[in-house]
């Protein structure tokens, strides 16, 4: 559906991401881990068709991404970024109402339709925000918030999600809560979605393929059993880890052995 095939990206003179590939079909969800500035933001916005990489190239479809316009890409692909800006004091529905922008119902000049509103109601319950629909997005707490962003990308009815940390910030049951929504629109209605996160164990989780990047370069793409050992997530991360089984849903788990100075 959205693949990058051996991109290299660079800003000005500095190369900040050299030949990566990474693939994400219908259903699947791929996650992007590692260090800061390891270019994980960097291949995002090149699967976004933002940044043109200097060799290789991104297909969404089969086809090179920078042949489709602005318009029909954000059909396809929603995007939740690292930062947001809300200063603007506007309705959580509000803010909802104009992930339907980019899509086909709404007219140019941005009445929304009944079925965009039908659309955004979903969406509200889907995330569980229909009690704070009227709110404003500036007076809402980092996790209600972090929702509401994800529900905007929702209600896009894109087939693509690219999230860039979509749980930072966030305690433990709302981050896992942000990635088991995205699980479950995979599940269902056979989105694809490529999401960075620095929680391994949640990638372990929720992810069908782990991409592990390091100073700008592919380390290990491949199942969370293939990448998520020892060995890799120590040369990325410079910290010896654990991996054994979870005791409940078996996946790798992950835990970061800090030495004990005597
Ligand atoms: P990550 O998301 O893994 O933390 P990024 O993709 O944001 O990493 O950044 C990768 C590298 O590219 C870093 O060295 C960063 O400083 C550099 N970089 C990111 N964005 C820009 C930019 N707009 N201009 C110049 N350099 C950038
Ligand atoms: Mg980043």
């Amino acid at each position: 559906m959205l693949q990058a095939d051996n991109i290299t990206i660079r800003y000005g003179p500095r190369q900040a991401v050299s030949d990566v590939s990474l693939s994400v079909n219908a259903g699947e969800i791929t996650a992007i881990i590692g260090p800061n500035g390891a270019g994980k933001s960097t291949v995002l916005r090149a699967l976004n068709g933002g940044l043109r990489p200097s060799s290789g190239q991104v297909l969404l479809e089969g086809l090179p991404i920078h042949q489709y316009s602005r318009r029909i890409i954000s059909r396809h692909i929603a995007v939740v970024a690292q930062e947001g800006d809300f200063r603007f004091p506007v309705t959580v529905l509000e803010f909802v109402l104009g992930g339907r922008y980019a899509s086909a119902s709404t007219g140019a000049w941005g009445w929304e339709t009944d079925h965009d509103i039908k659309v955004a109601h979903e969406v509200l319950s889907e995330t569980e925000l229909n009690e704070l629909s009227g709110r404003l997005m500036n007076e809402l707490s980092g996790g209600e918030r972090q929702r509401a962003i994800l529900a905007r990308a929702l209600a896009t009815e894109a087939t693509v999600l690219l999230l860039d940390e979509p749980t930072a910030n966030l305690d433990l049951a709302h981050q896992a809560a942000i990635l088991a929504l995205v699980r479950r629109r995979s599940d269902l209605n056979n989105v694809a979605a490529v999401v960075v996160t620095h929680d391994i164990n949640l990638a372990a989780e929720f992810s069908n393929h782990v991409l592990l990047m390091k100073n700008g370069q592919a380390v290990a793409f491949g199942l969370p059993s293939e990448v998520l050992t020892p060995e890799l997530l120590r040369d990325v991360f410079d910290v010896r880890i654990l991996v054994d089984a979870h005791p409940i849903t078996g996946v790798p788990r992950i835990t970061p052995v800090h030495e004990v100075r005597q």
